[in-house]
């Protein structure tokens, strides 16, 4: 059939706020943001699903249900029976148990490119490309994974390495010695000095079985050490970059063996510092990149190749805050990352046949953990740490927007065009003592090696936003008997939380404490949630997850950001009316003619169509030309007789 728009791009950025665009459009910068704002339909109050948290909130853009319905009620999620500290990663569909919107589509015969969108891990409708999707980034994943920790989404080949003459955390420190047994070695080497560098490969998800020592060489040139040469071996013919303190290698691609075969992997050196007199060398590896094994079908991950950038692992990237490097070359990490999304993007949708990409970029959200609240205005009193820091998030946005662009522009004008966030991220505050305020209460307790002590406990946190009951029949070591004494210790609890007053500031930090069975206001419910679920309230939680979607801090909010601009949207509308991120979906198929996936509960956004009447005005003209149809050919058969 002819649809009336048979292209769709969704770019998710997570953890973006709408404030902190149209703050930075209204000092002349994002100029991509800015053109789809003007044309396109801006929600001024777009809400996300509680908990504030990612894999929940990205499942409902794409399924256009509630976490209640779709099963993921958090970055993890509890299966009832198994132990009450016992979580999986909701980072693959098998947890999901709503229909996705690529799958409606796919049935279609629509093709659909999916990458590196969470918790996609496992998505294969027909004729797709699946791009990553198990963790946060490319060649990261938490699949498997079961203790309850995001430390834990681990990167294929391994995360970022430093190597340094002083001593930094997390590095390898190296002694620069002279230059000895090399082979073809240039004249112009002079009195050259080495450093030896024996890979330590950290956070590798497969380990490396052949750990490589590779050697830096520094010539000397009139006395002075001005760069570098990375080689494999104590050869010069093996060298793999030539650097220049403060400039990036070229991309370089090498083998490696891990346990499970060999793999071909990229990355970047940078030397970030080597004194005059060659004494004082500290050397970074980013993060050593897969080029293959993140896609369906396998060979996807060929064409991308060669394409800009890094698919780099980014869950633990702390060259920043571990004081290896300054805020220039950390932003240049998140370049590399967007610059990769928007050339692999634009080489996907250039060759072949597409209908709807869906992607996402973590970023935002990655940064506003580590440097929100010194970038915001409101929370930093010191101008040069607030200068420093609004610079790197100003970057991060701006290096979205060229993301934007590029793949705008390979998609095409026709295109139906989604920005989205699955959450804001305000500055973060006190964290509230939970396990404690439970201990201290006398319902929870612990054995002397810290764990729990099931015997003794009827109440223990769980996940974000959960409080759980030890509940006898129900959990392996239940200790609270359903009925009268579930309800009163519930009870009990509840009122324990909404009461409890922070000695240090006299304020409660509960939004809400609510009743498992009342939860079902904010859309979580069922026995995949706890007996208890509470918000906390500014300036209480961190920059997302235990506040409300309406809460704000600083200068931000948690209000996910929802852009929508093509065919049949109004154009430079500002929106007023609620637009949560379900409604997404119907609004997406209704503009395509698709049919709604099965467990859809969100709405269309009638308001933000040009004509909200369009299905009714055209069935009413089928109506008239069928009558007129019908009339023609009984005169004509009555005419006949
Ligand atoms: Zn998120």
């Amino acid at each position: 059939m002819t649809r009336r728009c048979s292209k769709m791009v969704l770019i998710g950025l997570d953890g973006v706020c709408p404030e902190a665009i149209l703050r930075l459009i209204e000092k002349g910068k994002l100029p991509t943001f800015k053109r789809l704002i003007d044309n396109g339909v801006f929600a001024e109050n777009a809400l996300a699903p509680y908990p504030t948290i990612t894999p929940p909130n990205w499942t409902t853009i794409v399924t256009g249900a509630w976490p209640g319905t779709h099963g993921i009620t958090g970055f993890w999620v509890h299966n009832p029976g198994e132990p009450l500290d016992k979580t999986h990663c909701a980072v693959t569909t098998d947890f999901c148990h709503a229909d996705y919107l690529w799958d409606a589509a796919g049935k279609e015969g629509m093709k659909c490119i999916i990458m590196n969108y969470p918790t996609s891990y496992g998505a294969n409708p027909p004729g797709s490309v699946v791009i990553g999707g198990s963790g946060l980034a490319i060649n990261e994943s938490g699949v498997g994974l079961e203790e309850e920790s995001s430390e834990k989404l681990i990167c294929t080949v391994c995360n970022e390495q430093l190597f340094a003459t002083d001593g930094y955390a997390r590095a390898a420190t190296v002694e620069v010695v002279g230059a000895e047994g090399w082979k073809n070695l240039p004249q112009d080497a002079g009195e050259a000095y080495e450093v030896a560098l024996p890979l330590y490969y950290p956070d590798a998800r497969v380990p490396v079985a052949e750990r490589q020592t590779w050697h830096l060489l520094l010539p000397e040139s009139d006395g002075i050490y001005e760069r570098a040469v990375l080689c494999k071996e104590r050869d010069y013919d093996t060298r793999l970059a030539e650097l220049e303190p403060g400039k990036w290698s070229d991309r370089i691609v090498e083998a490696f063996e891990t346990e499970r075969g060999r793999v071909e992997a990229a990355f970047k050196v940078q030397l970030l510092e080597l004194s005059d007199d060659g004494e004082v060398v500290r050397l970074y590896f980013t993060p050593i990149c897969r080029l293959s094994g993140w896609s369906v079908p396998d060979d996807a991950a060929d064409e991308l190749r060669h394409v800009e950038g890094l698919p780099m692992p980014g869950s633990r990237l702390a060259s920043y805050s571990l004081g290896w490097m300054g805020p220039d070359a950390h932003m240049d990490l998140y370049d590399m990352m967007h610059d990769w999304y928007a050339a692999a993007a634009a080489k996907l949708l250039r060759s072949g046949e597409w209908n709807m990409l869906f992607m996402h970029a973590h970023p935002p959200d990655w940064l506003a953990h580590r440097i929100l609240n010194e970038s915001d205005e409101l929370i930093n009193q010191d101008p040069e740490s607030l200068r420093v820091h609004d610079g790197m998030m100003t970057r991060c946005y701006e290096s979205i927007d060229r993301m934007i662009a590029k793949i705008t522009d390979a998609a095409g004008d026709d295109a139906l065009v989604v920005v989205v966030s699955d959450h804001g991220t305000a500055p973060k505050g006190n964290g509230f003592p939970l396990r404690k305020v439970l201990e201290d209460a006398g319902y929870l307790a612990h054995k002397d090696d810290g764990s729990v002590d099931w015997s003794n406990t009827k109440a223990v946190p769980q996940r974000v936003c959960y409080v759980y009951l030890n509940v006898k029949g129900r959990d392996p070591s239940g200790i609270v008997e359903p009925g009268e004494e579930y309800e009163r210790v519930r009870d009990e609890v509840i009122d324990l939380l909404r009461n409890y007053v922070d000695p240090k500031t006299a304020l409660r930090p509960m939004a809400l404490v609510l009743k498992r069975e009342d939860a079902r206001v904010l859309g979580i419910y069922g026995d995949i949630i706890g007996d208890i679920v509470y918000a906390l309230r500014p300036p209480y939680g961190g920059v997302h997850g235990q506040r409300l979607t309406t809460a704000k801090r600083g200068t931000a909010s948690l209000n996910p950001l929802i852009i929508m601009t093509g065919p049949y949207l109004k154009k430079g509308l500002r929106l007023k009316r609620n637009f949560w991120l379900l409604d997404l979906v119907p609004t997406i198929c209704h503009i395509m003619e698709l049919p709604v996936p099965e467990h859809t509960e969100g709405a269309v956004i009638h308001q933000a169509l040009e004509d909200p009447d369009i299905d009714r005005k055209g069935r009413e003209e089928l109506k008239r030309d069928y009558e007129e149809l019908l009339r023609n050919y009984n005169s004509a058969t009555l005419g006949g007789v």
